[in-house]
């Protein structure tokens, strides 16, 4: 048991304090974040149905498949004492679930649960109106404990550690799918068990945010956009882009990317208690307007972190929430000159009781790597 795996407990009496405010008796939870979130455990989304029945007003249980029962007991849900309840290859697990939770009249199911797992519950529980457990969860975990941000800085470490071999990698004349294979093995060799994703995006498809990797090779001039993120054991995730320039970028791009710097550190200077996530997003994208380049500031600035790569709160126009000591969210403005190049810098920040603190330490300098 980790300290993050004793907060289970915890973090169940407040879901059912959440779920009695909104009215639901029951969160019916598949195998997700929620799910990991409440007991620790890392379940596999299969077609057979586990299932955590977290109740109002009596102790959680969970229903999972017979063959999955010595997992779900060699997890942290297992040490914490919750009950676990194994159903055969016959049984109708959705008929079981119901017995749990007979008079219900609403549900919260995770935002993320399988379709057809949602049209079964609703055939076994009938009576009850179905709605997302989000509702309840999601402010839950926006708000992280001690314990959290400790593992988003870990994650934050390992990532950075991967962008600090970066520049040997990089070079001209190779592929973006050569470096970004690289890559993929520093973030496992850094401190992840899973690669998440691994964007490299070289000279015109820098200015696509969300490429991926292509067999363009990178030539001498390019920027190139380098966003990257893994899961590390405890379950949290990284997230952090830098931009590099393989030998001398034009002058046109120069301008832009220190624009881009001067957004980024202006947006998370603006963090601190019960400023909202929208002057967040504007913090940065006040800057780039007036450098006139607004129009190719084309994306939010930034998503909540945590057992998701995106997550609440999300930085962007409109959303008048306001921050508070723990949430942890990215900052991560952009500037697409399509068919050219394109610039991002991104940390995560987690709101403190006075300010911020960075979970990425490179530094937000263009970084130059040699051309040959
Ligand atoms: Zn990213
Ligand atoms: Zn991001």
């Amino acid at each position: 048991m980790t300290e993050l795996d004793d907060e289970g407990p915890e973090r169940i009496r407040r879901a059912q304090a959440g779920m009695t405010e909104a009215g639901l008796d029951a969160l019916l939870l598949s195998p997700g974040p929620d799910l990991r979130y409440l007991t620790g455990y890392q379940a596999l989304p299969l077609e057979r149905l586990t299932c955590l029945v977290v109740r109002a007003d009596a102790d959680p249980v969970l229903v999972v498949p017979a063959l999955e029962r010595a997992a779900a007991q060699a997890s942290p849900a297992g040490a914490t004492g919750l009950e676990i309840v194994g159903w055969d290859e016959t049984d109708d697990p959705y008929e079981l679930v119901a017995t749990f939770v007979p008079d219900a009249h609403a549900v919260g199911l995770d935002n993320q649960m399988w379709a057809e797992k949602v049209l079964r519950l609703r055939a076994s529980l009938p009576g009850a109106r179905q709605q997302v457990a989000g509702a309840v969860l999601s402010p839950l975990r926006m708000r992280k404990s001690v314990a959290e941000v400790e593992a988003l800085r870990q994650a934050g470490a390992a990532i950075d550690r991967v962008h600090a071999r970066v520049p040997e990698l990089l070079r001209s004349g190779r592929t973006e799918r050569q470096v970004g294979a690289d890559i993929a093995e520093a973030i496992r060799a850094e401190g992840h068990v899973s690669v998440d994703f691994v964007i490299v995006g070289s000279g015109p498809n820098g200015a696509s945010p969300h490429h991926e990797l292509s067999d363009r090779v990178i030539g001498p001039g390019d920027p190139v956009v380098i966003d990257i993120g893994g899961t590390t054991l405890a379950g949290y995730c990284s997230d952090s882009t830098r931009t590099y320039a393989v030998g001398e970028p034009s002058a046109a791009f120069r301008t832009e990317y220190e624009v881009l710097r001067l957004a980024q550190a202006a947006a998370v200077a603006h963090v601190r208690p019960g400023v909202t996530c929208a002057s967040v997003d504007a913090a940065a994208r006040e800057v780039i307007v007036e450098a006139g380049f607004g129009e190719l500031f084309i994306h939010r600035t930034g998503h909540g972190i945590g057992l998701q790569t995106h997550e609440d709160p999300y930085i962007v126009e409109g959303n008048e929430l306001p921050l508070e000591p723990g949430m942890a969210f990215s900052v991560e403005p952009g500037i697409y000159r399509a068919g050219r190049h394109g610039a991002r810098i991104e940390d995560i920040v987690v709101c403190t009781q006075d300010g911020v603190m960075a979970l990425n330490q490179s530094d937000h300098d263009l970084v130059l790597v040699p051309a040959t």
